[in-house]
């Protein structure tokens, strides 16, 4: 949830369906911390000349506005709250979340944000693979590909295992 990518001045602006998960993605993580559950914010900081650019227009450089997470959810930060930097898709490449999860005794995952079929799937995947149980509230996942992000709930509820509510 970066400005990168839910705000309309963004450089790779989902569009009006991100903005509409702002509101239940701020009551998720306000229920989550309010809980004292580990809310992990997972956000994309890339080099300027990141592979990854090569692909897709350049965003969400380090250091950057772009990179930071949306205003509307920034203030939130607790002790319960961790802003995790990822240069690639998955939450778990070159991170230390896997670490995190297992230290912290984790058993449920709630995913939310941007965008469904890309950073969401691909850390679904990897939640999967290390057997943890996912929940996805589909208000709370947009993509600027609605049939995309159509397959990719269907795809994480089936290969997954994830509850999509
Ligand atoms: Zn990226």
């Amino acid at each position: 949830m970066l400005n990168d990518f839910v705000k309309p001045d963004g450089a790779l602006y989902v569009g009006p369906t991100a903005d509409e998960i702002i509101k239940p993605v701020a009551e998720q993580v306000k229920n989550h911390v309010d809980k004292n559950n580990l809310v992990v914010f997972l956000c994309d900081a890339h080099a300027p000349d990141d592979k990854e650019f090569e692909r897709f227009p350049k965003h969400a450089v380090k250091g950057t506005r772009g990179a930071q997470v949306i205003p509307e959810l920034a203030t939130s930060v607790r002790d319960n709250v961790m802003v995790i930097t990822k240069t690639r898709y998955s939450g778990f490449f070159k991170t230390r979340l896997g670490d995190i999860l297992e230290e912290m005794s984790v058993e449920r995952v709630t995913l939310v944000g941007v965008c469904t079929h890309i950073c969401v799937m691909d850390t679904c995947g990897e939640l999967a693979n290390r057997d943890y149980e996912i929940v996805i509230p589909r208000n709370c996942v947009a993509d600027f590909d609605q049939e995309m992000h159509v397959m990719a709930l269907r795809r994480m509820k089936a290969l997954y295992g994830a509850e999509v509510v």
